[in-house]
């Protein structure tokens, strides 16, 4: 049995290389040695062990492509931004958290008995704000959720069974004080540690767009330099049978000549034994039952 890595990656579209474009200006040499150069609209195609695909975010729907409505179409097949209408921001609604909840890609894969998880630790506080209904889940929490995937905590986080949105958890230190910042790459190994144990694994994070909106102090380099180095830590770490599939929501990083989503294609990076059947793919919505059907599941 194949076993998968959706690497869930916040606010990525694809562009052209050009001065203006930070995924073609910031060194990524795990990203090079594995793919042969940067992640940019002219290397659509595909080498040994990899494809790249350009997804159209806008799903047909005009306005900026939003977070809400691209991860749900994203995780779950279907036309989230055309059912609601609208490109919707931030975190999912009654409505779209009831489609993830029903049909995310994690939920039916559960439902076919794969194993199926999701890398990224929650703090305590977390779960009372959103039982306080002080904060929402995110589309991902909400799918792991409803898929009854375990969520991982910072017990977790600090034993390497689970993966920091930020990397290195410099942002975990507010709430566990005593967590260790790591090296990038020792994320990207402790990841392929809990892929190695599942045959559908889900890791997000949205480093990446908050330095396309430049908040938080959030740059290009920062964000860029850690997921390439999670990702050198990944490849070296996670034998032959994990194909990995990189994949956005909407643009944003590529564009670094304004702090706001796009509506540029994002790409889906697929490296590893099953990357060719990833080749080719056009719509954010066509990810989730692809996946599905290389687990040997019903992709309707
Ligand atoms: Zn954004």
């Amino acid at each position: 049995m194949r076993r998968y890595l959706l690497l869930f990656v916040d606010g990525v579209g694809l562009a052209e290389a050009s001065d203006a474009n930070p995924l073609a200006l910031v060194p990524m040499p795990a990203l090079v040695a594995a793919t042969g150069g940067a992640l940019t609209a002219e290397r659509v195609g595909g080498g040994d062990g990899w494809r790249l695909a350009a997804l159209d975010a806008t799903l047909g729907v005009p306005g900026l492509p939003q977070s809400a409505t691209g991860q749900t179409a994203l995780f779950t097949g279907r036309n989230a931004p055309e059912i609601l209408g609208r490109h919707v921001p931030a975190l999912p609604g009654p409505r779209l958290a009831a489609l993830l909840a029903e049909s995310s890609v994690l939920r039916r894969a559960a439902q076919g008995d794969r194993r199926v998880t999701f890398a990224n630790p929650f703090s305590a506080r977390y779960f009372e704000e959103v039982a306080a209904r002080r904060r929402r889940h995110s589309a991902t929490t909400l799918a792991a959720l409803a898929a009854g995937a375990p969520m991982r905590d910072l017990d977790d986080l600090a034993a390497g069974r689970a993966v920091a949105w930020d990397v290195t958890r410099e942002s975990f230190r507010e709430h566990a004080p005593e967590s260790d910042v790591i090296a990038a790459e020792a994320a990207g190994r402790h990841l392929a540690e809990v892929a190695r144990e599942h045959d559908l694994t889900l890791w997000e994070t949205f480093m990446t767009d908050l330095a396309g909106h430049r908040r938080r102090g959030w740059t290009a380099a920062e964000a860029l330099g850690r997921l390439d180095g999670l990702l050198g830590g990944l490849l070296a770490a996670c034998g032959d049978d994990l194909t990995i599939l990189l994949a956005s929501d909407h643009g944003n990083l590529e564009e670094a000549s304004h702090p706001r989503h796009t509506r540029n294609p994002v790409p889906l990076l697929a490296i590893g034994p099953d990357a060719p059947a990833f080749a080719g793919l056009g719509r954010l919505d066509e990810v989730a039952p692809r996946l599905l059907e290389r687990l040997g599941l019903d992709p309707g």
